[in-house]
C-alpha cells in the first residue's frame, strides 16, 4: 500500500530533487516543506516585518497564504505566495541568508507544521525538510536522512544557481550551508536531528539516479 516518506538532512545536500523523483517514480505526492519557509521569508522581507516583534510575526502569518499548484503545461509544482509564482524569488540568496532565522521561531513552526500535516491528507506522499520524520510526521513508514560533506553540497548548489543566473561565490554558498545547518541544528522548537529509525544516505559518492533507486526500492520493500 501506500505509505508516507519522510526525507530530511542538512542544507543543499538534494534532497528537494531526490524527493521529486522518488514521488514521480511511485506515482506519490511531493511536498516542499522548505518552500514553505521560504515563502514565509519572502513574505516577511517584502513587507519588513521584525522577526523579533511580535505583533508583526503575528501580522505577517496571518496575511500569509501558501499553497503548491500543478502547472499544467510541464506537470511541474508550483510554489505560489498570496496568489504570486514565487519558485524563483525563495531561491534567492537573500532568502536563504534569512530562511532559518524565520523558521525558528515556534509561531512560524507552529503555523506550518500544521498546514504540511492537512497537506498530506491522504497516503502516497514523498515530504522533505528537517524535521518531517521528528515533529510531522513521526509515524512516517520510512525516513531518510539524508547527508553529503559540506564543499560537495556547496558546488552542487552553486552550479544550480548559476543555470538561474545568481553567481555567486563558493565561500558565501559554504557560509550559507553552514549557517543554516548550525541554526536549523540548534533551535529549540523542531531542530534538525537524525531520528533513530532514519536510514541515512550519504550522497557525497554516490550519482543522483543511485540515491533515488535505494529509495524507491525501500518505499516497496
Ligand atoms: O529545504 P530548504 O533548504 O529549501 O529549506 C530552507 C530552510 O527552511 C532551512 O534551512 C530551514 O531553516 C527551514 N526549514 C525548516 N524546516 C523544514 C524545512 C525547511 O526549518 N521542515
Amino acid at each position: 500500500g501506500k505509505i508516507v516518506i519522510a526525507i530530511d538532512g542538512y542544507s543543499g545536500c538534494g534532497k528537494s530533487s531526490t524527493a521529486k523523483a522518488v514521488a514521480k517514480d511511485l506515482g506519490y505526492t511531493y511536498i516542499d516543506t522548505g518552500a514553505m519557509y521560504r515563502a514565509a521569508t519572502l513574505h516577511f522581507l517584502n513587507n519588513h516585518l521584525s522577526a523579533t516583534n511580535p505583533q508583526d510575526v503575528e501580522k505577517g502569518l496571518k496575511s500569509l497564504e501558501i499553497s503548491f499548484h500543478l502547472n499544467p503545461e510541464n506537470q511541474l509544482q508550483e510554489t505560489y505566495l498570496n496568489g504570486l509564482h514565487v519558485d524563483d524569488a525563495i531561491r534567492s540568496m537573500q532568502v536563504s541568508n534569512n530562511v532559518s532565522r524565520i523558521a525558528a521561531l515556534p509561531a512560524v513552526r507552529k503555523d506550518l507544521v500544521a498546514q504540511q500535516q492537512r497537506l498530506a491528507k491522504k497516503k502516497g506522499v514523498v515530504m522533505d525538510g528537517r524535521d518531517v520524520g521528528s515533529v510531522v510526521f513521526p509515524e512516517a513508514e520510512l525516513k531518510i536522512f539524508m547527508t553529503a560533506d559540506l564543499e560537495t553540497r556547496a558546488i552542487r548548489r552553486q552550479a544550480e544557481l548559476l543555470e538561474k543566473g545568481e553567481t555567486i561565490p563558493l565561500k558565501d554558498i559554504i557560509e550559507n550551508l553552514a549557517s543554516r545547518d548550525e541554526i536549523d541544528s540548534t533551535r529549540e522548537v523542531g531542530p534538525l536531528i537524525k531520528v533513530e529509525d532514519a536510514i541515512e544516505v550519504d550522497t557525497s559518492n554516490i550519482t543522483f539516479a543511485e540515491q533515488v533507486a535505494f529509495i524507491v526500492n525501500k518505499a516497496r520493500e
